[in-house]
């Protein structure tokens, strides 16, 4: 007898940024990774962000008209957003085009700011999404929103659209990727968009005065995630809980930790047709072909006897980069080289370019955002350090990982989950891993992986076995399965 198949759920992704088409960091890692690895499940995905039509046309993917256009009425203004897509791999991408909102030079502002209409920009945005989703010819199960840009959808679905049938009954989970950013605007914006403000008080979305949209995805959601376990235990703290740690403790039992993981037929040194030469966590001779290319192509003396330690981040408090910026001229006196790759923060940004000037054979900086380079910093370097204040997930030092970079990591969040210390066991170490947010400690961190760099056969013991953990999405999409089927039947 032929096996009963569960069918597939219609999942639709309401997401400000997804890649190949527009990222600023890993959330766009996520919105263009977990989709194919839901559909491997089975399930029907449809990833619905905005038109950001510069973003779009560098990303070099061929899109096309959808024919089709959704008017809304917001601001006191008469809106008419046509429709694009594309399909990659089988996940639908439907693109809402609005060119004065977001055919712009950066997706949320200016070096790191943020543009002053943004609310507008994703308040039209997610409605338009919800309009979107309720043509669809099937009834949509699941909405997966992520970050404060979508934080409005799931009370906008339960107060203005349960008059379309194919919506109404969706359920929706909220993932929190990054809690520090949570969408803080003033409260005329209420009537000016037209939000209900039914719950625009303390219990509810209000932030002292104020409109907090990720308060109303963590209010309004069937459901709340986060990108790791250490994170969503992290955030009920006053440390770490980015003054929601109250509002969170509330709504704890709908909040879970399901860690990231990674494209990893994107993100693979054995394919990768950026770099230098490929390689694998079985034969990672190519590496050395990286570095030396990296060396030749920065300007850095070409040793490869003399490590590299290496960043690719942005340039924010978050990731402590006043802690690498303490301990650069330590490690380019112990005669390692530096390279950074990474924009934001100007004084930051600053301080790095007069590092690199004083020491051009030695350090290198790169101010911007550079998708290229990075794959060859992470195929060429050595340490990848990441000392960040708060880490919900974080890929670098997954991708790190994946390309025999040794990550040496601020033991918080998913940096803690998903980095083996070395101090803690030799023999299962992936990285090394330090406690205390302060540069002697980064140093001392670096410091120890800078000594088994020393003994070749134990650096490439832990090399390998960096780029043989598994960090696909295997795991982690198997338990957004669980978790939608369990919202489902309740
Ligand atoms: P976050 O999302 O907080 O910025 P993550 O570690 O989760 O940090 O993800 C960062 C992603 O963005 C990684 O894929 C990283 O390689 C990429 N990235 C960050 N800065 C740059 C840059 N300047 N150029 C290219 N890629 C970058």
């Amino acid at each position: 007898m032929a096996k009963n198949k569960t069918p597939g759920l219609n999942i639709v992704f309401v997401v400000s940024e997804a890649s190949p088409l527009a990222k600023t960091g890993g959330l766009a890692d996520v919105a263009g990774s977990l989709p194919h690895a839901l559909k491997e499940l089975g399930h029907q995905l449809t990833v619905i962000m905005p038109f950001y039509k510069h973003e779009i046309a560098k990303s070099g993917v061929p899109v096309t008209p959808a024919n089709d256009a959704i008017h809304i009425w917001i601001n006191g203004t008469s809106r008419q957003a046509p429709l694009h897509t594309t399909d990659i791999e089988g996940v639908r991408f439907l693109l809402i085009e609005q060119d004065d909102l977001y055919s712009r030079d950066s997706l949320y502002g200016a070096s790191g700011g943020a543009y002053e209409d943004n609310l507008l920009r994703y308040t039209f945005f997610v409605r338009v999404a919800l309009e979107a989703a309720a043509r669809q010819s099937r009834p949509v199960d699941i909405f997966h929103c992520h970050d404060w840009q979508t934080g409005l959808l799931p009370m906008l679905l339960k107060y203005q659209y349960q008059h379309y049938a194919n919506i109404a009954h969706a359920k929706c989970v909220y993932t929190i990727h990054n809690l520090a950013y949570q969408g803080v605007f003033q409260p005329s914006w209420l009537s000016l968009l037209g939000i209900p403000s039914h719950d625009f008080n303390t219990g509810g979305f209000e932030y002292y005065g104020q409109i907090n949209c990720m308060k109303a995805g963590i209010f309004a959601a069937d459901h709340v995630t986060t990108v790791s376990n250490t994170y969503a235990k992290e955030i009920l703290t006053a440390e770490y809980g980015c003054h929601l740690e109250g509002f969170l403790n509330h709504y704890k039992t709908k909040l879970s930790g399901i860690v990231n993981g990674l494209d990893t037929a994107d993100w693979n040194p054995e394919t990768d047709p950026h770099i230098a030469a490929n390689y694998s966590a079985k034969d990672p001779s190519g590496k050395a072909n990286c570095k030396a290319d990296l060396q030749k192509e920065l300007g850095l003396k070409q040793d490869a006897n003399t490590p590299i330690i290496a960043m690719v981040s942005r340039l924010a408090e978050q990731k402590g980069v006043d802690l690498l910026l303490a301990a650069i001229p330590w490690w380019l006196h112990q005669g390692c080289q530096v390279v950074v790759l990474g924009s934001g923060d100007p004084h930051d940004e600053h301080q790095l370019a007069a590092l690199s000037q004083h020491h051009p054979k030695k350090m290198y900086f790169y101010k911007g955002f550079n998708e290229t380079l990075a794959r060859k910093i992470y195929a060429g370097a050595d340490i990848f350090p990441m000392p960040s204040r708060f880490e919900p997930c974080g890929l670098g030092q997954l991708i790190a990982m994946r390309y025999g970079t040794v990550p040496v990591v601020r033991a918080t969040g998913g940096l803690k989950d998903t980095v083996a210390d070395y101090a803690a066991a030799k023999t299962s170490a992936t990285g090394f891993a330090f406690v205390e947010t302060h540069p002697d400690a980064l140093k001392h961190a670096v410091g120890s992986a800078l000594n088994v760099y020393g003994k070749p056969a134990a650096w490439k013991r832990i090399l390998t076995r960096a780029m043989r953990r598994d960090s696909s999405w295997k795991a982690s999409a198997k338990q957004y399965d669980e978790l939608y089927r369990s919202m489902l039947s309740t």
